[in-house]
């Protein structure tokens, strides 16, 4: 969608970088605009009226003004301040991740609505639920296909033929999972149980209510994750920079859970 001079958008704020003396790069994600970036000047001053309107996690509706390079943000208004994303760690992290990964995943400036809305929906379950990692498994899970990168769970990715209600293999490279004879030939691809295979299923199939009504069982939940981040990181890595990221998240969840699974 072309953008007038000056223009008004929701958005969500993806995250901030310093700039200069006071001012700030804000990187937005709009329902029409996709991902875009927008300086907010003077933003890093005590008396800044902006400055509680652009924080991380917020929803705002802003006032921009195109710019020689980026465009300038010249009235901010929260919608949703998310308060509970803010002021408890463990959602803060979940948000963040949530946050990073549309901003790693996404090219700037192209509408993808549902994407927005898939954001918007998971930090308003950030924000109010508990099965935190159920609403991140969620939004990976559609955010993939929302990207284009619906992993195959229905039949073998090698050869077609339906899967079986058996032990099968998970195969980031080749975007799905593997029958066991396939799997045989590829010694990338990981074991997956017959019930990690069905909550990916779920988490797929949707809707939210759905795939959050179920309680997995600690191990259940980590192969679960497990897998989606192998994929996840396997797409990403054809970026450098993005790699990066990811090593780092997993270095984050590392230090958060104090072990070596993650
Ligand atoms: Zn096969």
């Amino acid at each position: 969608m072309p953008r007038p001079r000056v223009y008004k958008t929701a958005a969500i704020v993806l995250r901030q970088r310093k700039l200069g003396e006071a001012d700030k790069i804000l990187t937005l994600y709009t329902p029409n605009y996709g991902k875009l970036d927008a300086v907010a000047k003077g933003v890093r001053r005590p008396t800044s009226k902006l400055a509680g309107h652009v924080e991380p996690l917020t929803y705002s509706s802003f006032l921009l003004a195109q710019g020689r390079e980026l465009d300038i943000v010249t009235q901010a208004q929260t919608i949703e301040a998310f308060t509970p994303l803010r002021e408890q760690l463990e959602r803060t992290g979940h948000a963040l991740y949530a946050a990073e990964l549309v901003d790693r995943s996404t090219p700037e400036r192209q509408e993808a609505y549902p994407v927005f809305r898939l954001l918007l929906e998971t930090l308003r379950r950030l924000a109010q639920r508990d099965d935190l990692e159920t609403c991140v498994r969620f939004f990976e899970m559609q955010l993939l296909d929302e990207l284009g990168y619906r992993p195959q769970l229905d039949r073998c990715v090698g050869c077609d033929v339906p899967l079986k209600p058996e032990t099968n293999y998970w195969h980031a490279g080749g975007g799905g999972v593997l029958s066991p004879t396939c799997a045989a030939g590829e010694p990338l691809a990981q074991p997956l149980s017959l019930n990690a295979l069905k909550v990916l299923r779920l988490l797929q199939r949707g809707p939210f209510p759905e795939a959050g009504r179920v309680r997995l069982p600690p191990s259940l939940a980590a192969e679960v994750e497990q897998h989606l981040r192998d994929y996840i990181r396997y797409l990403l890595e054809r970026d450098v920079r993005s790699a990066a990221f990811v090593e780092t998240l997993r270095r984050q969840r590392f230090n958060r859970l104090g072990t070596g699974t993650g």
